[in-house]
């Protein structure tokens, strides 16, 4: 896929990462502990309409009739109708902002979940797609694959709800994530603007750029 890096064989499912140079300067100014608020939640806006671009390379098209002021012709349209944004709560919606602006038309959906204090697995609480989802090519979205759990718990219940086709897109990534993500979904390609190096002890993506959430809302 042109724009991406396809990285290792050996992992069990697809992981593009988009290696834009206007994606990668987009997200050093989001990693940065300098940057504030305001330019975090631009920034977020900007780099997603970018993944966005790349997330739908492969999408069909159609041919439609129309009449330019030279000559008829039949011109390729999508079928942006097909398309559903599924958002992760919370830090989710910054990625739903950006998509839409180039995306909308997209239906949106949402899922909410927590994570139990006790067991640590995921707990849902919100859940909203739209009808037909049979008919809908599905894209999730979360800023930060860390530890995978939410992300394949969310992808979980969406396959309840069958969907034609799931991707999931966040901005960052670490191997932990990815091999716990694609352990349960092998079946559904990864698009991230980075990979890095690891978790470390408070689940925290490092060198990451901190808890997207906050940092997205000014909440800390
Ligand atoms: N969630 C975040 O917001 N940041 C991390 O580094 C890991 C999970």
């Amino acid at each position: 896929m042109s724009g991406c890096g396809d990285i290792s064989p050996r992992m069990p499912g697809k992981v593009n990462v988009i290696d834009h140079p206007l994606v990668q300067h987009k997200l050093t100014l989001m990693r940065s502990k300098d940057t504030s608020t305001s330019t975090f939640r631009n920034l977020l806006r900007e780099i997603s309409t970018l993944l966005a671009y790349e997330v739908c390379r492969d999408l069909p098209t159609t041919l439609t009739r129309i009449e330019t002021p030279v000559a008829p012709m039949m011109a390729p349209i999508l079928d942006g109708k097909k398309i559903v944004l599924v958002s992760i709560l919370r830090a989710g919606t910054g990625i739903l902002d950006g998509m839409l602006e180039i995306l909308p038309s997209a239906r949106v959906g949402h899922i909410g979940l927590y994570r139990d204090p006790k067991t640590l697995a995921p707990v849902e609480y919100y859940f909203k797609v739209p009808d037909h989802m049979g008919e809908r090519d599905a894209i999730v979205v979360d800023p930060m694959l860390a530890t995978g759990n939410s992300g394949a718990a969310a992808v979980s219940r969406l396959k309840e709800a069958k969907p034609r086709s799931i991707k999931f897109v966040c901005l960052l990534t670490c191997p932990e994530g990815l091999a716990a993500f694609h352990g349960a979904h092998p079946d559904v390609p990864v698009y991230t603007a980075a990979v890095d190096e690891r978790l470390n002890e408070k689940s925290y993506i490092v060198p990451g750029l901190g808890d997207a959430g906050d940092r997205l809302f000014g909440t800390k």
